[in-house]
């Protein structure tokens, strides 16, 4: 039997979030990829085998996949949120660009998932409803200076910002870092959402001015989004309605 290698998003982590597409690949396959929580999501059933793995072996799970797709399995590979947000599908590209000639040749697709900034955004109501930008925070795989750098322009840009891995655990300082430079740049008081675990039981959102933002306001599970200067809030008895108009004058 010919193998395939999907590459498929799980959502922001409840079920209902979980697209069709996905749904069906994960029906169909015989051998799940991807780090522990990830394929903790997966039922396990007859046929089927999971293959857990630790954080940061990303290219060896990859061609792990890579391999078994090769041998004719159906292999899905499984991200958070979606698979080509900082998450495995890239992962996998660099396997296949680096490895033998024969893998650029399997049947190989992505399927996409709820991003945890969608998710996120949408809770909080529009903030991403003009221009803005993603960051991943955690400086695992580039320099904290370049980080830094985006982080500027993106305010003088004047971007709303989505924040992955606000709380990198070799730089726990970094998003101190990041609220000093933003404090600096940005110079107002425009919303700033914490979004913790969207989605799942352990679910929070909290929005606060950026000045009174605080680093133990964000976790590894939180998304965090900082308005542009544009931004708006909504007020009204309960949780008040953060949005971004489409326009700028
Ligand atoms: N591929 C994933 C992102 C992986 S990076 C996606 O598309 O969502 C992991 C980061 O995503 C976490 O540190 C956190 O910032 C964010 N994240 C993932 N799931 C989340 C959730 N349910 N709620 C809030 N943030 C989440």
């Amino acid at each position: 039997m010919t193998g395939s290698l999907i590459i498929a998003g799980l959502g922001p982590g409840a079920d209902h979030l979980v697209t069709p597409e996905v749904t069906e690949a994960l029906a169909q396959a015989t051998d799940i990829v991807g780090y522990i929580p990830y394929v903790a999501r997966v039922a396990e059933r007859p046929g089927l085998t999971l293959h857990p793995s630790d954080n940061r072996v990303e290219i060896d799970r990859s061609r792990h996949a890579l391999e078994m797709a090769a041998d004719g399995r159906q292999v899905v590979v499984v991200s958070s949120g979606d698979p080509g947000v900082f998450a495995m599908a890239a992962a996998v590209f660099e396997a296949v660009e680096a490895g033998p000639d024969h893998w650029r040749d399997l049947d190989i697709r992505v399927a996409p998932g709820i991003t945890a900034m969608l998710a996120a955004a949408a809770r909080a109501g529009a903030p991403l409803g003009h221009d803005f930008c993603a960051i991943n925070l955690s400086d695992n795989l580039k320099p904290w200076a370049l980080i830094e750098r985006r982080l500027r322009l993106a305010a003088e840009a004047d971007f709303a910002m989505a924040f992955y891995n606000p709380r990198s655990k070799s730089r726990p300082e970094g998003f101190a870092r990041t609220l000093d430079v933003l404090n600096d740049a940005c110079g107002d008081a425009r919303p700033v959402i914490f979004a913790r675990a969207v989605s799942t039981p352990e679910e929070a959102i909290r929005v606060v001015p950026l000045p009174d933002a605080r680093p133990e306001m964000a976790d590894m599970r939180t998304m965090v989004i900082v308005g542009s200067s544009t931004t708006r809030i909504i007020t009204r008895d309960g949780a008040p309605f953060v949005y971004t108009p489409r326009s700028v004058a």
